[in-house]
């Protein structure tokens, strides 16, 4: 069983920020910044490509609910709200996450930085994706 799952059954204790029939939210034991929590789906399933309609659904109401009271109750600025996607994204655990980490300042411990790289031609880039 994997460790989001075990603590989902509290056989691993977590700090429990929400709890409804669907999710759980934790707080993230590595804070990144003060009140980093993960929000995490009671049915297991590895990442967003495996998870149900419904999953999915309550997960984008409990999203906005929990980062703005996160946001509000430890009066951050703003806030990152993350799901990593595959090994090669940084994803750890499998058994998917979202995770809200509050921003305070911008040298926060955390970089979210989208660079742009070379510039392919935005058509073939399109064709690709839809065909
Ligand atoms: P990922 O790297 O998959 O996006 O995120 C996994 C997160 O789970 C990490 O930020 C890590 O700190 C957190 N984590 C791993 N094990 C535990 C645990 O046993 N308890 C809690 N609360 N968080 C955990
Ligand atoms: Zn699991």
């Amino acid at each position: 069983m994997c460790i989001f799952c075990q603590i989902i059954e509290g056989t691993i204790p977590s700090y429990k920020v929400y709890e409804d029939d669907h999710v759980i939210a934790i707080l993230d034991i590595a804070q990144v910044t003060y009140g980093h929590t993960l929000v995490i789906p009671k049915k297991h399933c590895n990442d967003i490509l495996d998870a149900d309609e419904e999953t999915m659904a309550h997960i984008a109401k409990v999203l906005p609910m929990l980062s703005n009271k996160i946001v509000t109750s430890c009066k951050a600025k703003g806030s990152h709200i993350i799901s990593n996607q595959g090994e090669i994204s940084g994803q750890t655990v499998d058994h998917l996450h979202f995770h809200i980490v509050p921003r305070y300042k911008e040298d926060d411990a955390i970089i979210v930085k989208f660079n742009e790289t070379n510039k392919p031609e935005l058509s073939e880039v399109l064709k690709t994706i839809n065909g």
